[in-house]
């Protein structure tokens, strides 16, 4: 009765997640994107380009090296944009050509064009070519995404004045820049652009950044973009960017002025659906453009679900891929266990941070009690090794039954290593589990080791004292 079973609009990480589910129970479907947006902002202008950026900056750059031999270090002097975008082209490729196989490979169909809803069963794809043709299908799910949001009072130019998708076009690496706006992906492009001998003011509406971090590891964060030049504006506005002919002047609302090549703006994202004609389904988006759903990824019309960005918090390819994958499980019928509780969170700057759990600042208002354990990375033969002496793995410990109630991690590999500290956590483990591991040697998950003797140590004397 209809052309497909299942019907994905947007083939970002949640999309590519739900019509590959659905395919391998069997279902008829098909994938709906722009040719030239396969793999959605995730592979076309934001995770992976961002994050191929960033290896490219430190490898170019020397940085991560220069703990070794010296602040002199560089592998090439005059980098140039054709440098990092040559590393981020061929990843891109390489990795739409995956997704194109992957879906292939489970016949899914992929129809290029921009869909629009004709009605609650129906969508209109315009392939570019002037003729759009009716796609029929019996579930859809919305998986269309987000995009920066522009304020209307700012003149973008795509040169000068940039969002976080025209900073990885830019002609040339700026000499200054003001980054406005220091959430995740705003400190990520100050980090990068820094480690570049970009002159980089950050300028924040709030007091401070990343407020959902741990202080302490937010604290050097900053101490190590101060030290790559990075200038701090918290608690700022920008009143003004005027553009010269060599350069744009920033005003902030406190009458200071800054020069620079370069402003990139980070202001949060908008859900892309003010193109989808949501009403012809019955639909509608809240002001940022996101969808609401309930716990099956459902919207307010049975057969319609929504998944990824467009939904709204966290907005993370990590969680994105997951809720694509349970909303197409739900739609065929099919059991869907609960996604667990713990998600880690992974930033990207450099150095990097990422973490799992509460941190001390929760545990604190919560009233929860909890020991400390650090483990340093310049204490570790494999930090000595790589050349990071700044690293560190924070685990915060109940006192009571030694379970971990959350891991920081800050410095190299952090995103990765963090994953030991959830599988722990996630099973309910303590810090004994730990401490009675062996792990290979030398390496900086022995970090955990060292973290939880540190933790276990503490509470034996408190507990000594205390009874
Ligand atoms: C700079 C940057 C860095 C990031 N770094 C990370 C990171 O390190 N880790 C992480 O987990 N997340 C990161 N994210 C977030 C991550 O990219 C998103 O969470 C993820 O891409 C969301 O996936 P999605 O499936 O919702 O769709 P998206 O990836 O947003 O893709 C949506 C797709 O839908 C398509 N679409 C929209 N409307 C239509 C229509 N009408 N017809 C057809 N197709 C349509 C679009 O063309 C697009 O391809 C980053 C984001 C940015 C911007």
């Amino acid at each position: 009765m209809y052309d497909y079973d299942l019907l994905v609009l947007g083939s970002g990480p949640s999309g590519q997640k739900a019509a590959i589910a659905a395919a391998k129970l069997g279902r008829r479907v098909g994938i709906v994107d722009r040719r030239d947006m396969i793999g959605g902002v995730c592979i076309n202008t934001g995770t992976v380009p961002s994050k191929t950026l960033r290896e490219a900056v430190l490898y170019l750059t020397g940085l991560s090296q220069r703990d070794l031999y010296g602040s002199s270090y560089r592998v090439k002097e005059e980098i140039t944009v054709g440098d990092l975008a040559a590393r981020t082209q061929h990843v891109i490729s390489r990795q739409t050509d995956v997704i194109r196989n992957q879906l292939a490979r489970n016949r899914v169909a992929l129809i290029t064009g921009t869909g629009r809803f004709a009605d609650p069963h129906s969508i209109w794809v315009d392939g570019g070519s002037g003729h759009e043709s009716k796609i029929t299908f019996d579930k859809i799910v919305i998986a269309a995404g987000t995009r920066p949001a522009r304020p209307d009072s700012v003149d973008f130019d795509d040169r000068t004045i940039v969002d976080s998708d025209g900073v990885i076009n830019l002609q040339a690496v700026p000499r200054s820049m003001v980054v406005v706006g220091a959430g995740v992906i705003g400190m990520e492009y100050a980090s990068m652009f820094a480690a570049l001998g970009t002159k980089v003011t950050v300028v924040e509406r709030r007091d401070g950044m990343l407020d959902f971090c741990d202080e302490e590891i937010v604290e050097s964060l900053k101490y190590h973009l101060r030290d790559l030049s990075v200038t701090f504006r918290f608690g700022e506005e920008v009143a003004a960017v005027e553009k010269h002919e060599t350069a744009a002047l920033c005003i902030l609302k406190s009458g200071k002025k800054i020069v620079a090549d370069t402003v990139m703006y980070s202001a949060g994202r908008q859900g892309q659906t003010d193109d989808l004609a949501l009403d012809a389904a019955g639909l509608e988006a809240d002001r940022r453009g996101r969808i609401a759903v309930d716990e099956h990824y459902r919207t307010s019309v049975e057969h319609i679900y929504a998944v990824g960005d467009v939904i709204g918090f966290p907005a993370l390819a990590s969680t994105s891929m997951e809720q694509g994958r349970m909303a197409a499980l739900h739609a065929c019928g099919e059991p869907v266990r609960e996604l667990q509780e713990l998600q880690p969170i992974g930033i990207y700057t450099i150095p990097e941070i990422s973490f799992v759990g509460k941190t001390e600042e929760e545990l604190t208002n919560a009233a929860t009690p909890f020991e400390v354990g650090v483990a340093r990375y310049r204490e570790l033969a494999r930090g000595q090794i790589v050349g990071d002496s700044y690293g560190m793995l924070k685990l915060l410990v109940s006192p009571q039954d030694g379970r971990l109630l959350g891991v920081h991690v800050f410095g190299t590999g952090a995103t990765e290593i963090v994953h030991i500290g959830q599988t722990v956590m996630g099973c309910g483990g303590t810090v004994d589990y730990l401490i009675d591991t062996v792990f290979n040697y030398p390496t900086l998950s022995e970090a955990y080791k060292v973290a939880a003797l540190d933790a276990s140590n503490k509470i034996r004397n408190i507990t000594r004292i205390d009874g």
